[in-house]
């Protein structure tokens, strides 16, 4: 099987989290810079109007599948596969950084998060080597990567949110040499443990953006309108295509 699809033409990756990880390694061992998007149904309806964003998504080296809707929007055009949710994918590279002592940076959110992060990311794997770690509110961005530069991490994770995180990877791409650069939007506050992780029934329901909804109201305002807009538009764009 092919494994990749276009959503509303944004390129997606029909990777389950082993293949993804397998993906990772490789580039790796070639030392080649690799960015991957955790993809979401409010990335790709922004990058319906927005080109630069879209020429992000459509260049990038992996978009993974992070949520129900785009999972539900492949299932329109009779393509079944599963979400890699991108806090898990954001565990697996900590793991895997731990396991073959890679050297990894994190960037995102506040600074008692990151900070929190750290730790319990030291406390599970002593031995991680974390070479850069920094909060993720600043507008100095050439100052901050030539910090991560400087360090030569193998993987790094990014969270600043969308099109941000996006927007840095790019930047940050053009500096480093044989990393692995992921957007992974607010897992840095699971991490923390200051935010609570949604319960596993509602993960394996799909319902997480429900489920963290119920406990940031103001969450409401952004996905509502995007959600039901994105299927109707990939409903119109599978029967267009078709016929
Ligand atoms: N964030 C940041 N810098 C900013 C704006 C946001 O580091 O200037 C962080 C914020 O603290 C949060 C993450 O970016 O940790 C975005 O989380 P959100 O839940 O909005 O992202 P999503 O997972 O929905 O993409």
């Amino acid at each position: 099987m092919e494994k990749k699809a276009t959503v509303l033409n944004c390129p997606i990756d029909l990777y389950n989290a082993d293949e993804a990880i397998k993906e990772v390694r490789e580039a790796l061992k070639e030392k080649r810079n690799f960015h991957v998007v955790t993809i979401n149904p409010e990335m790709i309806m922004n990058a319906q109007k927005n080109k630069p964003f879209f020429e992000i998504i459509n260049n990038s080296d992996m978009n993974i599948i992070d949520s129900v809707g785009v999972k539900l929007a492949l299932k329109i055009k009779g393509i079944n596969q599963n979400q890699i949710r991108g806090v898990d994918f954001a565990r697996l590279l900590v793991k895997e950084a731990a396991k073959n002592n890679l050297k990894i940076a994190f960037l995102g959110a506040k600074e008692e998060v990151i900070k929190k992060t750290c730790e319990n990311f030291l406390k599970k794997y002593p031995s991680l080597n974390i070479v850069y770690s920094r909060n993720g509110y600043f507008n100095n961005d050439d100052e901050i990567i030539e910090e991560i530069k400087q360090k030569t991490p193998d993987i790094v994770l990014v969270g600043l949110g969308s099109p941000r995180q996006e927007e840095f990877i790019v930047k940050l791409k053009k500096e480093l040499q044989g990393a692995t650069m992921v957007g992974v939007g607010g897992s840095f506050d699971v991490f923390s443990g200051l935010v609570k992780e949604s319960p596993k029934i509602y993960q394996k329901m799909g319902l997480e953006w429900l489920y963290r909804t119920i406990l940031q109201p103001e969450r409401f305002k952004r996905i509502f309108p995007v959600l039901p807009l994105f299927l109707i538009k990939c409903i119109i764009d599978t029967i267009v295509n078709r016929g």
